[in-house]
This record gives C-alpha cells, structure tokens and sequence, in this order.
C-alpha cells in the first residue's frame, strides 16, 4: 500500500502496476529488476525474512517505525536525560533499548516515556475495546491514544507524533481493506509525516488512503474525509491549482450531502475561499465568501470560530487585490480590528486564531498607513 516504488530502481508503480515477489510480495517493475534483485541485491537472503516478518509492506513499516523511534529518541535525548518512562519506569526499554521521548504539553518529570511503551498501551487498550464490542465512543477516545496524551490531553507532536504514526500503521498493517481500522491508521500515518513536514510522503500515503477507500466502496462521506486531507498535503506542497481543485469537490460534495447550513460545508466553503484567494482569484474568493457568511452567521451567530476564519478570510481578499482601493484597505483594517476584539474575548489572548488576527491587524494597518503616505 504504502509501497508504491520498484524496490530496484525506484520506478514509481502506483497502486497496481509492475511485478510482485510471489513470496514476499517485493514490488518491481519488471522481471529485470525482479532477477537483479534476488541475484545482486541481497533479496535471495532478505525474501525469507520479509516473509517471515509478514510481507513486504509490514518489513517496511517495522523498519520505518525503528529508524522513526530512533529518530524522535534522538531529537528528544536532552529534554529526557536522566528522566525515566512512566509506563514501564525505566530509562532504556527493556527489549528494544530504545531512549525516551516527550512530545506533548506535559512539563516537568511528567509524560517521559518510551515509544514503544506508548504504542504497547494503546494497542492493548484498543484490542479491548474491539473484543467486548464496546460502543463506538469508548473506542473512539481509546483510539485518541495514537495522537493524544492520557495525562496532559493535547495531542503529540513532531517527531513523536511521526514515530507513534508509524507504530500505528505497523500495528495494524495486516488488516483488510474493508476494515475502517486500516484507514484510521493510514490518516494517523499521514498526519505523522505531515508533523515532521515529510509532505511527499504524506502524499503517496494520502493517495494511497484515497484509491483504497474508492477501491471498497466507502460512504461518500470518508471519502471526502479524505479528500480534504489530501488537499491540504497539495497545499503544504505549493500545488496549489490542485488543492484548490479538490478542496472545491469537497465542498461541493458536503453542499450535496449536508446543505449549506452544515458545519462541514461551511468549513469547506471557507477552505474553497482560501484556496481562490492563494491563487490570487480574489473576486471569485470574495463572492464566495459574500454568500456564505450570512449562513454562517444564522447558524452560529457572530461570534463562533468559523464566522471569524470567514470574516478574515474575506478581509485578506479585499486587501491584497492588486485593485484593491482605500476604501477596501480601510474595510479591512475596520474588520481585524472587530475580529480582534471577539476573538479577545470569546477564544482568549493565547488562541492561535486570536494570535493569527492580531499579528494580520498590524500588517493591514501598516499596508493601510503605506497607501495613505503619497
Ligand atoms: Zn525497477
Ligand atoms: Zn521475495
Ligand atoms: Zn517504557
Ligand atoms: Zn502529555
């Protein structure tokens, strides 16, 4: 799945194309690389192995998740010298040997730990759940171990959030296709690599999530799910004609299924927008946003998030148009400075979008004040 190169020559194979190892499952191109493979690149001692290990896809991802620990145990070693993991209490793994890591919001002694030791617990945790069929909301929050801290709640982040992203997908790799667990773990993947800005491949495993989902027939809903995770992985790669492309499906799509008065389709709405206004089709963004924002504001009043990201989002619009007159240069600052002061109020001073609004308030003020000075 996440596979998608000849492991010769790095041809790019997509999903489907190109020749398997009948054994282990090793994608090539072709026959040549396949028999070069086995006669020159070690594969006559590495297929057993491979095979042993599960196949190719879960060798790949038991190594990725040992170099991804590795690394994370690396970029953490000062920040845990002389710490010990609050799961098993030791400073090296037993086992494995690995060091330890902290990527959350715990300070202090607190949320020290060993990878492993946090890939044990939810796996464990989670295999529960699934056994006693307990109700999709115990699985949901038992799920959230993957991504979140059980002591400080906030999710992980960086290396951490990597390493854990592979140790998801290791875990559960040889799962169906048809079991929504196997997505779970391929979005958790992504996010990972997305974390430490590895975009590319995020990309191939985004891509990969996509065609699976098309592939068995999932509801129209995950498949926009996912759609709207590829878009942003387009973005984070400067593609920006094909994240707007995309973002404009899936906004279209929840039109389709939820109305425009849904929280998703206004989301998406929103998301439409910046994506136009990326791409410097500022009437286009405007416009959108024109007809949106009084939906948005019958159903969530003026003060709710998603009102102010629109509110913003049409004020940047306005005056980074190369047409823009003073008079728009003036309506934006008027609309930062509101945005600024709900935003105060509502989501508090250390809210990332409170932070974002004031620091373009001081931007659009000394755009304003450069237009004004002849
Ligand atoms: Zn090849
Ligand atoms: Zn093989
Ligand atoms: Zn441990
Ligand atoms: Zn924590």
């Amino acid at each position: 799945m996440i596979l998608t190169q000849c492991a010769v020559c790095a041809t790019e194979l997509g999903l489907s194309l190109g020749k398997k190892c009948g054994r282990c499952s090793t994608r090539y191109c072709g026959p040549e690389c396949q028999v070069q493979h086995w006669k020159e690149g070690g594969h006559d001692k590495l297929c057993k192995p491979i095979k042993k290990a599960g196949g190719a896809e879960q060798y790949n991802a038991n190594k990725k998740y040992a170099e991804a620990v590795a690394v994370a145990a690396e970029a953490c070693a000062e920040d845990t010298k002389g710490q010990t993991c609050f799961i098993c209490t030791q400073a090296l793994h037993w086992k494995t040997k690995e060091g330890l890591v902290r990527g959350c919001a715990c300070r202090g002694t607190a949320g020290f730990a060993h990878v492993s030791c946090l890939a044990e617990q939810v796996k464990i945790l989670f295999a529960e759940v699934e056994e006693s069929n307990l109700d999709c909301e115990v699985k949901n929050e038992r799920w959230h171990r993957w991504h979140t801290c059980s002591l400080c709640e906030q999710q992980y982040h960086g290396v951490v959030s990597c390493a854990l992203g592979w140790a998801c997908w290791k875990t559960y790799v040889g799962r169906p296709e048809t079991d929504h667990i196997r997505s779970n773990a391929m979005n958790l993947l992504g996010n990972g690599l997305a974390d430490v800005k590895h975009h590319e491949d995020t990309l191939t495993v985004r891509e990969a999530d996509l065609a699976m989902m098309r592939r068995i027939g999932a509801s129209e809903e995950s498949i926009l799910v996912v759609q709207g995770n590829l878009a942003s992985t387009y973005t984070a790669l400067g593609r920006l004609e094909e994240a707007s492309r995309i973002v404009r499906d899936v906004y279209s799509g929840y039109l389709k299924l939820a109305g425009e008065e849904h929280e998703k389709t206004l989301i998406e709405a929103n998301n439409y927008a910046s994506s136009l206004r990326q791409l410097k089709r500022f009437e286009e963004a405007k416009s959108l946003m024109l007809k949106m924002m009084p939906v948005a504001r019958r159903v969530f009043g003026g003060n709710h998030e998603v009102m102010l990201m629109m509110r913003q989002n049409y004020a940047l619009a306005l005056y980074r148009d190369d047409g823009a007159t003073l008079d728009d240069f003036r309506e934006a600052v008027n609309t930062f400075e509101d945005l600024a002061r709900i935003a105060r109020r509502v989501l508090g001073g250390s809210h990332p979008l409170t932070t974002e609004i004031e620091q373009t308030l001081q931007k659009v003020r000394a755009a304003l004040r450069a237009r004004e000075t002849p």
